[in-house]
């Protein structure tokens, strides 16, 4: 019973933290209630979507999982934001549901060193050196020098329909109550959110005839770097919409609605609100559109996104018969909204290590957050660090100027977050760069260093940067009419394609379609990238001003009473980090780098001194 890394909970942050553990060489144990659940999306069959698809692409250039699981089980992809910029291009797939969690399963399953045990995790073993393990709801003990936490909205969750509720931790699934009386003991605060899914529906039922059919693209692109081209069928969508029928009848039935009978007292996600809030949040829209999303080829369950609900089941059939197509449909099982225990994330440093119990690591829902990608990302770090902390090397902390997961886990531990966190491009200063189309160029070495991306394939990603290089060489020192092809390339008319038919030297290069795409986008943006790549060196400024561990704030005359309280709490590891923690002014900033300045100066002159007298 002995691990090197015991993982929590076999979702979507368990599922890459446990591979990424074991593939480092770790003898990890994935510890979760059922096998059979393993990989579930509790939620939508989907994945990526706006910002998503560029963490599962990050996920993906690190050495992850869910880009590859994705293109396995895809049934419809597009690429969102196409007219736009290429800084806001967000793939999304919907998957077949259960093929999705059948598959994750089979991928954790390959690992020699990785052993996968069906139990409920009822507490965490430590003492004075950190965490110790894991003890099961049956009393068995799972011993480990480092564990990570991935539990969802498993702790102490409680299920609502209507005035109905009942303890669970998704539908059909148990709670996990010990687990989180565990935690309070070992001094973590736990605080309270809430989450909503919306009725599936039988596909029979359905009247197709008279809703709009959306398709996915002609030529779907694969999530992961390691494939090529996908070979999956796809299958349409269909559009339909609230009408004002339907919200009379919510707006009748609000005294019966647990979000507003005061049943559900915890905060749920703004971004993405329940049908009810909808309705009275913008009482003058009389219609909310409505995604169809089949749950697979074969699947008869149909997934209505837009209308996550938790009013009673009478409501909610009344609901769906107001809606065009859908008069006649049956509900297979209804929405409903859950509410859990997640540990607010400040408590953690940004290498998503509790501070409170050292070697204990969380990531995924527990941590506040809300979506498969946004568990994967952090799921993937915990378990590298994880394996890094028993080598006793440096955390992999990504900065928010490479990757989203970056912007993901700094916003956790710096600002913590008092609703379910998701990621959106607005969340990223650094956008331009942090593309869906670059993950591997900005990611990968790190995910070779850590030994989760093959010599094989960081060797692709280096002839592809080789490529770029040389392209762009050429196309400076190539002139047409006196103008070189890189100052063609910028204008509007111009795309790489259209330059090889001017230049056939150009086309003779037979480039890969993404080694061209590359190429197109640094020429076309290259002002912008330039002006953020000069912001980015400000940044880094203070991300290097480093702040010891354990600093006093109190005694540090000149910060506010606030700066201390919150600097205190947080524990930043650097100015930067510290900047942007809610409650410290610039001025704050200003006190602690004179501080650190003065701190350095007497450290510097006493190691002078002692020098001297040697
Ligand atoms: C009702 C509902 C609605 C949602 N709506 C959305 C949405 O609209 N959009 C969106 O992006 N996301 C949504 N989500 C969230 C999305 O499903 C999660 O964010 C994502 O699955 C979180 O991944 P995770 O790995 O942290 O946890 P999960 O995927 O929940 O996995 C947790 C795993 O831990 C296991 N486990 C739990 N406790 C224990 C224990 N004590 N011992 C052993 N194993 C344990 C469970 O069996 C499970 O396998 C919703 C989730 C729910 C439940």
């Amino acid at each position: 019973m002995q691990y090197d890394v015991i993982v929590g909970g076999g979702g979507h942050a368990g599922c890459e933290a446990a591979l990424a553990a074991a593939r480092m060489g770790a003898r990890t144990l994935l510890i979760t209630i059922s096998r059979a659940s393993i990989g579930r999306m509790s939620c939508n069959p989907a994945v990526g979507g706006l910002a998503k698809g560029q963490l599962a692409r990050e996920v993906d250039a690190l050495g992850g999982e869910i880009a590859k699981v994705t293109d396995e089980t895809s049934i419809q992809f597009r690429m969102l934001n196409r007219k736009k910029g290429p800084a806001v291009h967000s793939p999304r797939a919907q998957v077949d549901r259960l093929l999705y969690e059948r598959t994750m399963q089979e991928h954790v399953s390959r690992p020699d060193r990785l052993h996968i045990v069906e139990a409920v995790a009822a507490g965490v073993m430590a003492g004075d050196d950190g965490v110790a393990g894991v003890v099961s709801e049956g009393g068995t003990r799972y011993a480990a020098p480092r564990v990570v936490l991935t539990t969802g909205t498993f702790l102490r969750g409680v299920i609502h329909i209507g005035t109905d509720q009942y303890q669970a931790g998704r539908i059909d699934e148990p709670p996990a109550n010990a687990l989180s009386e565990s935690l309070e003991r070992l001094g973590l605060e736990l605080g309270r959110l809430k989450t909503g899914t919306p009725p599936r529906l039988d596909r029979t039922s359905i009247n197709y005839d008279i809703l709009e059919a959306q398709e996915g693209d002609e030529t779907p692109l694969p999530f992961s770097y390691s494939n090529y081209r996908l070979d999956r069928p796809s299958v349409p969508c269909h559009l339909t919409r609230t009408t004002p029928t339907t919200h009379d009848i919510i707006r009748d039935n609000l005294d019966r609605a647990p979000l507003y009978t005061g049943q559900i007292k915890s905060t749920g996600p703004r971004y993405c609100p329940s049908i009810e809030t909808k309705i009275v949040r913008f009482p003058d829209k009389d219609s909310h559109l409505i995604f169809l999303e089949p749950e697979g080829i074969d699947s008869n369950v149909v997934y209505c996104n837009g209308i996550a609900t938790s009013v009673p089941r009478d409501v909610q059939d009344r609901v769906v018969h107001s809606i065009p197509g859908l008069e006649r449909a049956r509900i297979g099982r209804y929405g409903y909204a859950i509410e859990y225990d997640f540990v607010p994330p400040t408590q953690e440093l940004p290498s998503l290590e509790s501070r409170a119990v050292p070697g204990l690591y969380l990531a995924g829902q527990i941590n506040g957050t809300s979506g498969y990608e946004e568990a994967a990302g952090q799921g993937i770090v915990a378990g590298i660090n994880a394996v890094k902390g028993l080598r006793g090397e440096e955390p992999l902390v990504l900065s928010r100027t490479e990757a989203y997961i970056g912007v993901l886990i700094d916003d956790l531990v710096t600002k913590g977050t008092d609703e379910p966190y998701r990621m959106f491009t607005s969340r990223a200063e650094y956008r331009l760069l942090l593309r869906q189309d670059n993950a591997d160029r900005r990611l990968m070495k790190y995910g070779h260093q850590c030994g989760l991306i093959s010599d094989e394939q960081y060797d692709r990603l280096r002839r592809k940067e080789d490529q770029i290089a040389a392209a762009l060489e050429y196309l400076d020192t190539r002139r047409r009419n006196g103008t070189s092809l890189r100052q063609l390339l910028k204008r509007t008319e111009h795309t790489f394609e259209s330059l090889e038919t001017i230049d056939p030297q150009l086309a003779a290069r037979r480039l890969p379609g993404s080694v061209k795409q590359q190429v197109e986008i640094e020429t076309k943006y290259e002002g912008y990238i330039a002006r953020q790549m000069r912001q980015i060196s400000r940044f880094k400024r203070l991300e290097d001003k480093r702040i010891p561990a354990n600093l006093d704030y109190a005694n540090i005359t000149g910060l506010t009473i606030e700066a201390v309280q919150k600097l205190s709490a947080v524990g930043p590891v650097s100015v930067g980090q510290a900047s942007r923690i809610s409650g410290v002014s610039p001025a704050d900033v200003s006190v602690l780098l004179v501080y650190l300045g003065r701190r350095q100066v007497k450290k510097k002159t006493a190691k002078g001194e002692r020098k001297h007298s040697e």
